[in-house]
């Protein structure tokens, strides 16, 4: 099943008259039969519309037409934005891994013995073959980890900081993309062939 999408700009009656311009210059587009211009407010982006496209139509069945508003593209200003939320991710990320290895280094290198009991189920594990094997402080019998709760607490508050700044980055992404859309709308008109 083969989607084609077109995008024609201008109104309804624009987009109907080159869309029929367009089945004489394609004789793939005569298959369809006909042309139905959804009766539904203008989507979002240009996404969307294909999006309803892709869910609403059959092969067979008629073209489906879709407005959407026009978006502007980002302005260096909002890049740069998006850009440092992005390295507030990176940092915090950064950071966890930091931590996650300074606790890994301690406990591999760091103490005498060969052996630790895993707290959930009590498997005795060779701390050489976590560390060849495994490659973490993962019990490999119950797959929980063997870490002091402290080490998960401590821990536990970097990941936070990781789905912070990624919520924070969403939000930023979802603040520019409200202020991108214009008030003009264009069609996309496709369907299955
Ligand atoms: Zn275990």
């Amino acid at each position: 099943m083969n989607l084609k999408i077109f995008a024609i700009e201008g109104n309804a009656l624009q987009a109907t008259k080159r869309w029929q311009e367009m089945i004489q210059e394609d004789v793939q587009l005569s298959r369809f039969s006909g042309l139905r211009l959804a009766n539904r407010l203008p989507s979002k982006s240009k996404e969307e519309a294909e999006s309803y496209i892709s869910t609403y139509s059959s092969r067979g069945g008629p073209a489906i037409g879709v407005e959407y508003y026009l978006t502007k593209p980002r302005t260096a200003r909002q890049e740069s934005k998006l850009e440092k939320l992005r390295q507030k991710i990176m940092e915090a990320q950064e950071n966890y891994e930091q931590r996650k290895k300074v606790i890994e280094d301690k406990f591999f290198y760091n103490t005498k013995s060969h052996y630790v009991s895993c707290k959930k189920c009590s498997s005795r594990l060779s701390k050489q073959y976590l560390r060849t094997f495994v490659k973490g402080m993962t019990c490999p019998v119950c797959g929980k980890s063997i870490m002091t709760d402290n080490n998960l607490k401590s821990l536990k508050r970097f990941e936070d900081k990781v789905s912070a700044a990624g919520g924070k980055y969403h939000q930023g992404e979802q603040d520019i993309a409200k202020k991108q859309i214009t008030r003009n709308t264009a069609w996309v008109i496709g369907g299955k062939v």
